[in-house]
């Protein structure tokens, strides 16, 4: 198998992301690789198929457990027999794991780094066949970065006490020069390989909002965004509280996290995030550390953070799949001074001469003061945050609310039409609604509410739609109209600063949006022909995703991340063959859960009419190639072997299958049978394939003997002279030596 056909067959995809290859042919020879990439750029992959491509066990060394568990989720889910092994467990159960693991049951194994001191790890770790360790988020060894973990500095010496140096990769999202320096030399790399790639999230849009009622613009932002996820980062924790409650008095359903949680509090209100129960969580910068929820659709800031490094790495959880995400800082001029308040009045810390901690509070108020300017910064937001972190950026991004703008117009006329409407209306619908009346655009059946009478109606005559919509909003944002919830349901009417439009003595001038911004909405919005609507479709494929996330007891990114979806809605594949070309969609996904999706994907567009399913007959027989291929070796553990009864009868190699098969725990893995003992049998010698003008039979090789098979030539009726191969009880002992992996038998 090459790197290629991992890629696709057990994560899905097509293509590598930028530098994965590099990493990923490096480590494959047996050299060590740095690879400094950004979050979300898929640093996982770059270790995990190297792993999967070597013959032995491959060691990944990470910080957190919540991150351990997620990426041994994905990878058992995708087929990899893969392992963690850290405080979460009982002693019973590291006890098993590591006398799984001595016997070559699993291909790759998590540890937290405090685990490599335990003699029961160390005797397991420098007997088994370790080829790579791969070191995850690779910062935590300096003091420098902001995670500092004092365990990660026995990497080193754990690595340098192996018989045979296994291959080491350091993996990082934490650029600067002084972390990237302390890796190379406290993990001891050997000539590494180094990768440092771009700093730049496409996918990502930023967005700085000065607004009056931040609470108001949330409100708003949210009405916008429903059914996706987001994260809210507070810098309080009371404010988190407050914010929690607000929103949940607003009818969302929002978890919350902070340290003053209990320990029980933050774990539910994770999981309820994590797994969809709940699409918001309000946190203080306590959350997010080891939350690898790749289908978070937005992350706002309710307050400025401290620096630009805090702020790239709350943010940076945005977005994970690829797919559109938004970051936005709300900022009020007080955070800045809330953040110097924070700064002054830190506690003293013991270690730190009066110099040092001096030293300290500089940097950070400089590292402050460059938050804000990113606040206040008048060009463009993405720019300026590569810039920071030393990239040099191509120019205007058109992904920030700086550069999305087309251009700045006077809209103070249009502005003045719409208030006028919403005093005439007077709080009688929502925005959309709004745009209708002022196009003119109301369907007949609304009409009954007598729309068409109102002396706004039409106001706007000439202007889009949408562009009303984005009108009115932006109208919103500057206070000009106010959206309230009378009946928990949100209405327009004039905002505080309506007066002062109407009367002339403001003007509105109004960044319209350009047609093709990189400024998302939902992944997906094109609408077909027929009244179709792919975000109608992603909604059922999100549910759908729910019920089976429920089912497993697993997080619905892990059956399928939100851009696997959006792909689906693209392609929509009607066939199994089809789907297995959706991107995310591994040949085991395709599996166990083609059928389900396909359902409802062949059923929306039987409904639309959208297109026919194709030539079954072809797919069939494609699908079943995945199939077949999907199968791993058939390998036991020696326990599992040592539970092997031969039958006292010579049997047929598919009897013998069979009970191998049966012996094998999860069931359901990996089966094996007759003609896979019987190609085995060819390959070693023990038979041979014959062809005669009959047909392809199988007799007897020279090393038959070797393998005490019993042969019995037998006579046809037409005369052919054929044989039977069985297999007596101790040709069963001397094959299932073959499918028993290495290890003491106990
Ligand atoms: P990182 O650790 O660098 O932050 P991850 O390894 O968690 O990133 O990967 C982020 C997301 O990108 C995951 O959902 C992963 O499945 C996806 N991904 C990784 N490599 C690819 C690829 N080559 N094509 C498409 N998606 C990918
Ligand atoms: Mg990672």
């Amino acid at each position: 198998m090459d790197k290629y056909t991992v890629l696709k067959k057990y994560f899905g995809y097509t293509s590598f992301h930028p530098g994965q290859e590099e990493m990923i042919d490096s480590l494959s020879n047996g050299r060590d690789v740095l690879a400094v990439m950004p979050t979300g750029a898929g640093k996982s992959l770059c270790y995990q198929i190297p792993a999967i491509l070597s013959d032995g066990i491959s060691l990944v060394i990470s910080p957190l457990l919540s991150l351990m568990k997620d990426q041994v989720r994905s990878l058992n889910q995708a087929g990899v027999a893969a392992a963690y092994i850290n405080s979460s467990l009982t002693e019973g159960q590291i006890r098993k794991a590591l006398r799984l693991a001595g016997e070559g049951a699993y291909r790759i194994i998590y540890v937290a780094p405090e685990r490599l001191v335990s003699p029961n790890f160390l005797s397991f770790a420098f007997n088994a066949d370790i080829r790579l360790v791969a070191v995850d988020e690779a910062h935590c060894v300096s003091q420098w970065g902001q995670d500092f973990r004092p365990s990660y500095l026995k990497i080193a010496d754990f690595i340098s006490r192996f018989s045979r140096r296994p291959a080491v990769g350091a993996f990082t999202a934490t650029a600067t020069v002084a972390v990237r320096r302390d890796i190379l030399k406290l993990l001891s790399l050997r000539d590494p390989r180094v990768l440092v790639s771009g700093f730049d999230r496409p996918n990502l849009f930023f967005g700085v909002e000065t607004s009056r009622s931040k609470d108001q613009w949330i409100l708003q932002f949210l009405s916008r965004h429903t059914d996706e996820s987001g994260i809210i980062y507070c810098a309080t924790r009371k404010n988190t509280d407050r914010l929690y409650d607000y929103l949940n008095a607003h009818g969302y359903s929002a978890a919350r996290y902070h340290a003053g949680m209990s320990n029980e509090d933050r774990i539910s209100n994770q999981d309820d995030f994590i797994f969809d129960r709940k699409k918001l969580i309000t946190a203080t910068n306590a959350f997010g550390m080891g939350i690898d929820k790749s289908n978070v659709r937005f992350v706002i800031h309710y307050n400025m953070p401290q620096s630009m490094e805090n702020y790239y790495q709350e943010a940076g959880r945005a977005g994970r799949d690829g797919d559109p995400a938004e970051c936005i800082l709300l900022y009020s001029p007080q955070d800045m001074i809330i953040g110097r308040y924070l700064i002054e009045h830190r506690e003293r810390n013991e270690e730190l001469t009066d110099e040092e901690f001096e030293e300290l509070r500089r940097r950070d108020l400089e590292k402050l003061r460059r938050m804000e300017k990113y606040c206040e910064c008048p060009g463009c937001l993405r720019q300026y945050i590569l810039e920071y972190f030393g990239e040099k950026a191509k120019g205007a991004c058109s992904g920030c609310s700086h550069c999305a703008g087309g251009v700045v117009t006077d809209a103070t006329w249009e502005a003045r039409k719409a208030v006028a409407a919403a005093v005439e209306m007077n709080g009688r619908c929502g925005l959309k609604n709004m745009a209708k009346v002022l196009c003119g655009t109301v369907r007949e059946e609304d009409k009954k509410r007598r729309f068409s009478s109102l002396r706004c109606w039409k106001a706007l005559d000439g202007m889009e739609e949408t562009e009303v919509c984005g009108l009115l909003e932006a109208m919103v944002r500057d206070e000009i109209l106010a959206r309230s919830f009378p009946g928990g349901y949100p209405v327009i009417k004039p905002g505080p600063l309506a007066e002062e439009v109407i009367s002339g003595k403001r003007s509105f001038m109004w960044r319209k949006p350009e047609e093709k911004s990189a400024g998302r909405g939902s992944p997906v919005r094109v609408s077909g022909e027929g009244g179709w609507n792919e975000e109608d479709l992603m909604a059922l494929l999100r549910g759908l995703r729910l019920s089976v996330s429920q089912e497993k007891g697993l997080p619905p990114h892990i059956i399928f991340s939100d851009s696997a979806l959006t792909d689906m809605c693209r392609k929509l594949p009607l066939t199994e063959k089809e789907f297995i070309d959706v991107s995310g969609v591994s040949f085991r996904k395709a599996e166990e859960y083609g059928a389900r999706f396909l359902q409802v994907i062949r059923s929306f567009c039987a409904r639309f009419a959208i297109r026919e399913i194709p030539d079954e007959t072809k797919s069939r027989r494609q699908a079943k190639t995945y199939r077949a291929d999907q199968r791993l070796r058939f390998m036991l553990t020696p326990s599992e072997a040592s539970a092997f009864v031969p039958s006292g009868e010579p049997c047929t190699m598919a009897h013998f299958a069979k009970a191998l098969s049966d012996l094998k725990e999860p069931r359901d893995v990996r089966k094996l049978f007759g003609v896979d003992v019987e190609g085995k049998l060819v390959s070693m010698n023990a038979l041979i394939k014959q062809k005669t003008e009959t047909g392809e039979y199988t007799v007897a090789g020279p090393k038959a003997g070797e393998f005490r098979l019993s042969v019995q030539e037998k006579r046809s009726a037409k005369g052919t002279v054929y044989q039977i191969i069985l297999l007596p009880p101790e040709a069963q002992t001397a094959i299932l030596r073959l499918y028993t992996l290495p290890g003491d038998q106990k």
